[in-house]
């Protein structure tokens, strides 16, 4: 039996993991849920938005469903205390290194691009994100020059280890899917980038069936909308990752409809909508509880290889979509629950 730890966190989190978990539970598999508090409240009930009890659930567990952190009554507080800073904890003390975004158009969702529809209707791709290291982690800081101007300052590096482990993810989720896998950098320009492409290269060695290409950072941004079609999977740095996958997220449509995953080198994930707390309608019934229900079925995937029950999940989604199913960020009028029933209604 396999321990889920349920981290619904604030806003609408519980609205939609609820969804999430009546999906899991329909699938009658061999799953244990426990629920642990983070976030603002779990700041309110313990005084940390991440608590011990949580912490050592997360470990405990075979793999974590997230909800979202986030709540604006918080917004005042040091920022070691924040609800977002619990996100950050679990990634650094889970070891969760890489980060995986599909974005993903489905059928009859064509107008909710900000894309042609004919060009978004090609996207089906996933951006796999180095999460624990480059500019973001490096030595950062402020000093005088010596001309006595202000400089800021934040160290770009990566060692080859790092990159190796990030490209055999990207290596490994390219041949689950259709073997190509695209690395995204600076080498022109960087010699971060240069180490980053000569790994990758490297690594490339280990699988003779996937197509490797690279592509410089600038033209990917650019590639992304004129022709998202292209791309299988995108393996990438951190600074880098951060920026295409919410770019490649507003081309296919609906934040309400993007799962992601964050693993680390085991089996272990932790699965979140990549959306947030959405304070403006928390409360009121209306999130979309796909994003959420797509992340139970990459945790399927990914940290307990149930690949039919997570197929199940993916074509039951789709299915309810292309049935007309649509909450208000579809431009539809369904509630959470109704969105969660249609769903349920096609595995
Ligand atoms: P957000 O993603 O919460 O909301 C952005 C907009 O999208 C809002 O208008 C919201 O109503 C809408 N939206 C988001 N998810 C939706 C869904 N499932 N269905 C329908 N509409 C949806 O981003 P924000 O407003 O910038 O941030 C709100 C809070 O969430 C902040 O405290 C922020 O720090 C936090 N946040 C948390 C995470 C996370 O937990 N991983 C991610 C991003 C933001």
């Amino acid at each position: 039996m396999a321990l889920i730890a349920i981290l619904a966190g604030d806003g609408i989190g519980p609205e939609v993991t609820a969804e999430a978990r009546r999906v899991l539970d329909a699938l009658d598999l061999d799953l244990h849920f426990e629920e642990g508090l983070v976030g603002g409240v779990a700041y309110r009930a313990t005084g940390h938005p991440l608590p011990a009890a949580t912490l050592d659930l997360a470990r405990r567990a075979d793999a974590v469903l997230f909800g979202a952190v986030g709540d604006p009554s918080c917004d005042g507080l040091e920022r070691a205390l924040r609800p977002e800073q619990a996100i950050l904890g679990l990634r650094k003390e889970l070891g969760l290194f890489a980060n995986l975004r599909p974005a993903m158009l489905f059928a009859g969702l064509e107008d909710a691009s900000a894309l042609r529809p004919e060009v978004a209707g090609a996207i089906d791709l996933v951006i796999v994100r180095e999460l624990t290291g480059d500019v973001y982690f490096g030595d950062k800081g402020r000093r005088t020059g010596a001309d006595g101007l202000r400089e800021g300052y934040d160290l770009m590096r990566y060692d080859e280890a790092e990159v190796a482990r990030i490209a055999r993810v990207g290596f490994e989720t390219a041949r689950r899917r259709r073997s190509r896998l695209c690395s995204v950098d600076k080498a022109n320009v960087l010699e971060t980038s240069q180490l980053w492409r000569d790994v990758v290269i490297e690594i490339s060695a280990e699988y003779p069936g996937v197509a490797l290409s690279h592509m410089y950072v600038d033209n990917a941004a650019m590639q992304l909308v004129r022709n998202p079609g292209q791309f299988d999977v995108i393996v990438t740095g951190n600074l880098f990752g951060d920026i295409l996958s919410d770019q490649a997220s507003m081309c296919a449509g609906s934040i309400g409809m993007l799962p992601s995953a964050s693993l680390d080198t085991g089996s272990k994930g932790m699965y979140e909508p990549i959306h947030g707390s959405a304070p403006d309608i928390a409360g009121q019934g209306r999130a979309n509880p796909c994003a959420a229900i797509l992340s139970a079925a990459m945790m399927l995937r990914h940290s307990l290889h149930l690949n039919d029950a997570a197929d199940r999940i993916d074509g039951a989604v789709a299915a309810a979509i292309a049935g007309g199913a649509r909450t208000g960020d579809l431009g539809g009028a369904m509630s959470t629950r109704a969105m969660g029933d249609a769903v349920l209604a096609k595995l």
